[in-house]
């Protein structure tokens, strides 16, 4: 895709705050950080989200973000860490290149990464297993 910017970042061609790089990966530091060390794993080849992604490529960034998470975690001593995935704009997509967020998290960052509960009767939480499930 030669107008993606993360395709571009990506295979090099944009630069970045490269954390890590094999064959098939990059990981930068997010420019607009939800917090110190936010980072992006981004695969070289161009995938618009989750449904598109292949399987492997998807274990693939699921290693890295494990490889990279743990040095973040050394070497910034966050307090925890998430890992997010945006697909499609109601659910917070910009970039429409798949990317796996690395997020540390510190005790006093003020952010705000989770959800508020919602309260579903148990009838309406078997119905939408039920139409999950095809039933
Ligand atoms: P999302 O909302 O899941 O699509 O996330 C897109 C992320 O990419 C945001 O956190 C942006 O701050 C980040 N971002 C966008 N452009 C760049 C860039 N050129 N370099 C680094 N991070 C970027
Ligand atoms: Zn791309």
């Amino acid at each position: 895709m030669s107008d993606c910017i993360f395709c571009m970042i990506a295979n090099g061609e944009i630069p970045s705050n490269t954390i890590y790089e094999d064959d098939d990966f990059r990981v930068i530091l997010d420019n607009g950080p939800a917090t110190k060390g936010h980072a992006l794993v981004l695969p070289k080849q161009h995938y618009a989200n989750l449904f598109e992604i292949p399987e492997e490529t998807l274990a693939g960034a699921a290693k890295v973000a494990k490889k990279v998470a743990a040095n973040i975690k050394e070497k910034l001593g966050c307090d925890g860490l998430n890992l997010v995935q945006n697909n499609g704009e109601a659910a917070g997509q910009t970039v429409m290149h798949f990317h796996l967020h690395i997020i540390p998290r510190y005790a006093d960052d003020n952010q705000h990464i989770l959800w508020n509960p919602t309260k579903p009767t148990a009838e309406e939480l078997v119905e939408i297993k039920n139409t999950i499930l095809g039933e």
